[in-house]
């Protein structure tokens, strides 16, 4: 296989790869060994978008589950990506790596708000851009945050970095048969219910011909390996 050359990519990373081995929260351990892992591939040349969730904090539908009104829940869960965002950013930043945060909720104190143009010119200088605050609205998730970024910020390809190692016919952690793929169609994705990433990010990525990576962040070097197209990954992608 072909190592394929990308130009700028969007990293997504779920919440839970920051907490490492703990239940709950940031383990800064855990945040600066996934910096290394973006500095590394920043190092390859390439301009790096990252969005990063907020589930290790906060899910709105969790807060719903519980009685919370949905909306309020769901601005919750975005403050938490902020601090996850801030979180990585002094990671980067220790790491030697210039980051801006922009994020979807204004708040100046702390980051800028979401300018595509001025984001534009960050990744110009080579700074990576971490968009906070997935889409700035409730009844979404940080997957169409980042499909969003992907499609405005015209990114070659998504990398979708989680605990598993790609997308399978059924659960895995569930069904000890479940079976990976290396390619599947975006339609096939959203026929079967799938689990890669919600619908509308799924939608958005498809409608714009925008490939999405599957792959585990939890192993070592693993983000470098699969750059290159190497490594065990799924790509969702137009008639696979
Ligand atoms: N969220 C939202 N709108 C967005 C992005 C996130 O309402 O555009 C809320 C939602 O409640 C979500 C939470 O923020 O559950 C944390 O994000 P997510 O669940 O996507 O984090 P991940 O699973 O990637 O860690």
């Amino acid at each position: 296989m072909t190592a394929p050359s990308y130009k700028r990519i969007l990293l997504k990373l779920s919440g839970e790869v920051l907490m490492g081995s703990q239940p709950f929260g940031i383990d800064p351990e855990f945040v600066a060994e996934m910096a290394q892992e973006v500095k590394a591939a920043k190092e390859t040349g390439l301009e790096i978008c990252l969005v990063i969730g907020g589930g290790n904090i906060f899910r709105g539908m969790a807060g719903a589950a519980k009685g919370m009104d949905r909306a309020q829940a769901d601005y919750m869960g975005m403050l938490a990506t902020v601090m996850n965002a801030l979180a990585m950013q002094n990671a980067l930043e220790q790491a030697g790596v210039p980051t801006r945060v922009q994020s979807a909720i204004e708040m100046d104190k702390v980051c800028e708000p979401v300018i595509r143009r001025r984001a534009e010119r960050h990744l110009e200088k080579g700074r990576v851009v971490i968009f906070a605050a997935g889409v700035g609205a409730p009844y979404f998730t940080t997957d169409s945050g980042a499909a969003l970024r992907a499609a405005e910020m015209k990114c070659d390809a998504l990398f979708k970095g989680t605990s598993v190692d790609g997308v399978y016919d059924a659960d895995p952690k569930t069904n000890p048969a479940a079976i990976r793929y290396d390619t599947v169609d975006y339609d096939t994705v959203l026929a079967d219910n799938l689990k890669v990433m919600d619908a509308s990010a799924v939608a958005l990525c498809r409608d714009n011909s925008i490939p999405i990576i599957v792959f585990s962040i939890r192993e070592k070097g693993n983000l470098a390996r699969v750059l290159r197209g190497e490594g065990t990954q799924t790509i969702v992608q137009k008639g696979a």
